[in-house]
């Protein structure tokens, strides 16, 4: 049995600007930052990603970051992030040499990309170098002049095979430096992005990586363009992350938009809900130890279960923020802000509904579960296929302290549906409900 927490932590890259350029060799960011994600892909695929490495490495020489690191650095980590969703061989090799193409003009042709390494990895390539020409696309190449035009880089066609190119070397007016777009510019690249995901979605894929690191490493950039950056990731990119059901980089690319697009907002509702997490947390702790031992005393679970994985964390600061926008509320409305995911590894896969259904009765045996909260995912999946029970409850009994939870003793289940409505509107001010989401670890994978 585990207990693991799962905060928004930001990730850190600091480490490459500590780093002497010199020492960001080959060989570390091989042995150091890609090779450790690749225990998933087979060996004899291991060579090729070796050498999409090798290529991205020279095509990239002597080139560098705003923030001052060698430019090789951003390849490598939009590929780590590829190894992180579990990506096939060719989206990491694309993953590497996403910028060769149009950042190295002719050093590097699309053809030499299939060559190499396949016609799946030249699509993905050329996908990406055909979205960077768009005019918005591309947020660390793109050179803004003082006009507040942005300049495409001419010579960025030459190795097109496309005909998407008419853009190569054109000047294309913005509505000025941080503004959003027209509403056709708009229209048009998601009419590309589109188009793009009926043919490989693994364009998409990799464009969405590459968006988060560069998101993830924006802080040197001019306010008025991360400004611009973040608008556009919110339209466009996070909506995209979600409907491919990759709720991890949706969220994280949320986050950091609304960080840098609505500074002011953010850090006020930043802290309003961290206001609202520190006293929970300890409670939150202390309702995912208690849930666990439940688990362990239940003869039913027991039997079937071979592990259990129990997730604590908060909801993000933008999701927070939207509902709130959503719903005309004010942060003082906000209680529910902890999620508690359970995640039981069945030791027979076909008992995977019975456990679920089983546990989510369980806790509702013992915690009081706030009206209408509950959705079954499982017997009704999302489009996607998301599958997981949803419910939440009131802690009782371990914020009022030991008096009125004469129930917590019954620990053999089957004893719930005793709850009255009630309940619900006799809550203590100091009691808050949290979120549980209770699934198995395949529907968690799937
Ligand atoms: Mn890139």
């Amino acid at each position: 049995l585990k207990l693991t927490k799962n905060t928004l932590e930001p990730v850190d890259y600091s480490f490459y600007q500590r780093m002497r350029p010199d020492d960001v060799t080959e060989e570390f960011l091989w042995s150091a930052r890609l090779e450790p994600m690749l225990d998933y892909i087979s060996s004899e695929d291991i060579p090729l990603i070796r050498d999409a490495l090798t290529l991205a490495y020279d095509a990239h020489a002597g080139q560098s970051r705003k923030s001052g690191e060698p430019f090789i650095t951003h390849p490598v980590e939009v590929t780590r992030i590829l190894a992180e969703l579990k990506m096939d061989t060719e989206s990491l090799v694309a993953g590497l040499l996403h910028d060769t193409v149009e950042d190295c003009g002719e050093q590097v042709g699309l053809e030499e990309i299939g060559f190499h390494f396949g016609q799946g990895v030249m699509k993905i390539v050329e996908g990406e170098t055909k979205f960077s020409k768009l005019p918005t696309h591309h947020p660390e190449r793109a050179q803004e002049n003082a006009s507040g035009e942005v300049t495409i880089p001419a010579g960025a066609g030459a190795a097109g095979a496309s005909g998407a190119s008419g853009a190569a070397g054109a000047t294309i007016p913005l509505n000025g430096p941080g503004t959003r777009t027209t509403n056709d510019e708009k229209a048009q690249d998601l009419q590309f992005l589109f188009l793009a995901m009926t043919e490989e979605v693994r364009i998409i894929v990799v464009k969405l990586a590459d968006r988060l690191h560069n998101m993830r490493t924006m802080a040197s950039m001019p306010q008025a363009k991360q400004r611009r950056i973040a608008l556009e990731t919110l339209q466009v990119f996070s909506p995209l992350a979600r409907l491919l059901g990759l709720y991890t980089i949706k969220e994280e690319l949320e986050e950091l938009s609304f960080q840098y697009a609505m500074p002011q907002q953010y850090a006020i509702t930043e802290k309003a809900v961290n206001r609202l997490w520190e006293p929970q947390r300890a409670a939150v702790e202390a309702a995912a130890r208690e849930l666990e031992e439940k688990i362990e005393n239940d003869v039913y679970l027991t039997g079937l279960l071979q592990g259990l994985k129990i997730e604590i964390s908060r909801k993000a600061v933008y999701s927070i923020w939207k509902k709130l926008q959503d719903s005309g509320r004010s942060i003082r409305d906000v209680s529910e802000i902890a999620q508690l995911r359970v995640i039981l590894n069945p030791a027979n896969a076909s008992d995977e509904r019975q456990l679920c259904y089983h546990t989510m009765g369980l806790i509702h045996s013992f915690w009081a579960p706030v009206p209408g909260s509950m959705k079954d995912y499982i017997a009704t999946p999302k489009p996607n296929n998301y599958q997981s029970l949803h419910t939440a409850i009131i802690p009782t009994g371990l914020v009022v302290n030991g008096n009125g939870n004469g129930n917590g003793s019954s620990a053999s289940s089957s004893s719930n549906g005793a709850q009255s409505p009630t309940t619900s509107r006799s809550y203590n001010q100091t009691l808050f409900p949290i979120e549980v989401q209770i699934k198995t670890d395949d529907m968690e994978r799937l």
